[in-house]
């Protein structure tokens, strides 16, 4: 048996966490959640969003499930999942876009990775004003640059894939991108076997709409990681299905690309697909594999049934009949 921390979340997060939990008891999954809370419903109790019993729950349990945590634009607290990533040096940010076959998107075909650094650039969140100008400080660190390049190096072997796309600005960015490559180009060097290529990240955005099948493992700092991500969801269908894993040395929280979509919360139209594919990705981890397997032809063979799909994916369904469906593939 296996506890794991959970973190219900805000928005859409209880709707989405709560089906997760639900289908692991169909799975008969050896886990026991122990569910934390974070996020705006906290603040009034404890001050902050992110109260220390989090930290230390995923301290000792090493592994979470995470809804998402609302980050107010412009004001307040700091981005709790920043702060996350950070306490916990989770370095690399991982998500597979994989499309599912069935599901009427604009492309069928797309299987790539993308390896977020996770720790540091923009998001470190200095910035400061002098007189009438902003200024935001980006750090690229040679430490935190090679331990992404080696997790894609790694991850590429260790998955059987085949190539990697460091992408960057480095005609602008000189000195911060050509820290950045200087490190993905090293690493590179150590795996000859693998393919290697770099792609400025203009480029890149449009390479990604026009060809995706091209692109297998695609490397990048925090920001462009960030942005290449969203748009990658969107080749397969969109956030509701586009699932994440925050991982580091020994700890690893499991959480979906999109936010906490406070537009539709509440309403029981969330897409749980997105969460549900990092539950996976937390099976996969723990070596439960038959399991993650399970769930995955489970919602392979849901997304055929359009009638039943959340309104995102073009669907007359919503949040619960999405849950039944996939349940009554596992049973
Ligand atoms: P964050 O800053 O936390 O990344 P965001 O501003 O990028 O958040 P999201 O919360 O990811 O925004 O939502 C972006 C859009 O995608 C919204 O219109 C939202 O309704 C939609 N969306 C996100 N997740 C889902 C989901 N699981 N199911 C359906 N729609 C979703
Ligand atoms: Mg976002």
């Amino acid at each position: 048996m296996y506890t794991v921390t959970l973190i219900p979340g805000d928005g859409i997060g209880p709707e989405i966490t709560s089906v997760v939990v639900e289908i692991f008891e169909h799975l008969k999954a050896p886990i026991s959640w122990e569910v934390v809370d974070a996020g705006e419903t906290v603040i009034d109790k404890y001050g902050t969003p992110l109260p220390d019993y989090v930290i230390d729950s995923i301290k000792r349990n090493k592994v979470a499930l995470k809804g998402p945590i609302t980050t107010p634009i412009g004001k307040g607290f700091r981005s709790v999942n920043v702060t996350l990533r950070e306490k916990l040096n989770l370095y690399a940010n991982l998500r597979p876009i994989k499309s599912l076959a069935g599901l009427n998107t604009k492309y069928n075909n797309v299987d790539l990775v993308v390896v977020r650094e996770n720790t540091e650039g923009l998001y470190k969140g200095i910035e400061y004003k002098i007189d009438n100008a902003a200024c935001a400080v980006r750090v690229i660190t040679k430490n935190a640059s090679e331990k992404i390049a080696q997790f894609a190096f790694k991850y590429v072997k260790e998955n059987n894939r085949k190539k990697v796309t460091a992408v960057h600005k480095a005609n602008i960015l000189k000195i911060t991108d050509g820290l950045f490559l200087d490190c993905t180009k090293k690493a590179a060097n150590e795996y000859p076997e693998i393919e290697y290529e770099e792609k400025i990240v203009d480029n890149m955005s449009m390479q990604l709409v026009l060809n995706p099948e091209k692109y297998d493992v695609i490397v990048a700092p925090n920001l462009y990681g960030d942005i290449l991500s969203d748009l990658a969801a969107g080749l397969i269908g969109g956030l509701g299905l586009a699932p994440g894993a925050n991982i580091g040395e020994d700890v690893a929280i499991f959480e979906a690309v999109h936010g906490s979509a406070p537009d539709i919360a509440n309403k029981g139209i969330a897409n749980p697909i997105a969460l549900l594919r990092s539950s996976i990705m937390l099976l996969d981890y723990l070596k439960l594999n038959e399991l993650a397997k399970k769930l995955e032809d489970a919602i392979s063979e849901t997304v055929k049934y359009i009638d039943c799909l959340t309104p995102d994916l073009g669907g007359k369904g919503n949040t619960e009949s999405m849950k039944n469906k996939i349940i009554s593939f596992l049973d």
